[in-house]
């Protein structure tokens, strides 16, 4: 006989695929570089998500390995340090397994999301220091007899890095009919690192000679670990730039799967933003800018070195949660933000091939 434990996991996990079978892929979008001729730059739309990011993989990925781990039982809530998104995801499959959930996120987090966690039916616990979300949810789940998800150790093992349409595997089939197949780069910014370890896998698994190239923010670690190895690093304050840049090394970055990493100054990434959903016709959120900047670079490389080919770019999530920060021009310039030249600058490489402002740091390329 099957324990009650089991029936209910069996039934949570039929739930979830039956909810993966009723969702589409995402779309590659083309983004013409008429300064960079020989590039194809393609968009992966992860904002077309159910919850409107690519979180709602890593959610979904993060579940059923929970469940698959005897992890989650009917009564127990589900708790996640989060800066939001993945909260907003989790909380989506919280509510089709009818467990509660507690996202556990800085108190700068935006209210769109705090909002969008409250829709799904989640509760947000927010601490003052970002610095003590891990803390604050383990007390939480313990305390509570739940369980922690930690999204921040589990989500580059979570992911079926091999196949089973993964953000990669869904890639390479979206691009066969294209001129040039198989990318020369896949672009991605690091918040846990699962993207950028599911995608670095997959290539090196698959013999592709794709490299990646992971674009951090400002307000990160992740740099200068990949740079010194240095897993001790810290800072104070969180990134600006939400999703990506985190003050500490986190265990789902793994610098080996990573070809190259770049890292965008806050104010590119906004301004490469905004460039972004002009030409798109539509709000982005501030890490595809980052991603859009790092696509820049290594495009521009290519044309310098005669090289032609494709460059994919992850669009990790859209500009509705932003409506009142990054899309603001009070709030630009509170925060002492003044991107238009930077958004000229942004145009000038993409349509005219012209150099990307001094600030990028690079290693790798
Ligand atoms: C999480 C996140 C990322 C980074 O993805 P990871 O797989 O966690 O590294 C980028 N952008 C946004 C908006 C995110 O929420």
């Amino acid at each position: 006989m099957m324990s009650d434990d089991r029936k209910w996991a069996r039934e949570a996990i039929r739930i979830i695929e039956a909810d993966f079978q009723r969702s589409a892929d995402t779309h590659l979008i083309p983004l013409e570089l008429p300064g960079l001729p020989g590039i194809e730059l393609y968009f992966k739309d992860e904002s077309s998500h159910p919850t409107g990011s690519l979180k709602h993989r890593l959610a979904r990925s993060l579940f059923l390995y929970a469940l698959c781990n005897g992890w989650l039982k009917p009564g127990a809530p589900v708790v996640e340090a989060s800066s939001g998104s993945t909260a907003i995801s989790e909380a989506y499959f919280a509510r089709l397994l009818g467990l509660q959930f507690i996202a556990v996120m800085p108190a700068t987090t935006s209210q769109e999301k705090i909002a969008q966690i409250a829709f799904y039916g989640g509760k947000s616990h927010l601490v003052q220091d970002p610095t003590q979300i891990y803390a604050e949810s383990e007390r939480l789940a313990r305390e509570g007899g739940g369980h922690f998800m930690d999204q921040f150790t589990y989500a580059e093992r979570a992911t079926d890095w091999r196949a089973n349409n993964n953000i990669a595997e869904s890639i390479f089939q979206q691009l066969r009919f294209e001129r040039h197949p198989e990318p020369s780069w896949l672009v991605s910014s690091p918040g846990t690192g699962g993207t950028t370890a599911t995608l670095g896998r997959y290539v090196r698994y698959r013999q592709h000679s794709t490299r990646v190239l992971c674009a951090d923010a400002e307000r990160s670690v992740f740099f200068d670990y990949y740079q010194t190895g240095d897993a001790s690093l810290r800072l104070e304050c969180g990134s600006r730039i939400e999703g990506i840049g985190r003050p500490r090394v986190e265990a789902s970055f793994l610098p080996k799967v990573i070809d190259a990493m770049v890292k965008v100054p806050d104010a590119l990434s906004l301004a490469a933003m905004h460039y972004l959903a002009q030409r798109l016709g539509r709000r982005v959120g501030g890490s595809s800018g980052t991603n859009l900047v790092g696509a820049l670079l290594v495009a521009r490389e290519m044309v310098a070195a005669g090289e032609s080919g494709s460059i994919v770019a992850i669009l990790c999530d859209g500009g509705e949660r932003y409506a009142t920060t990054y899309y603001d021009p009070a709030w630009l310039s509170a925060q002492g933000y003044d991107l238009t030249g930077l958004i000229d600058s942004i145009a000038g490489c993409a349509e005219r091939g012209e150099a990307l402002p001094e600030g990028l740091l690079r290693a790798g390329i």
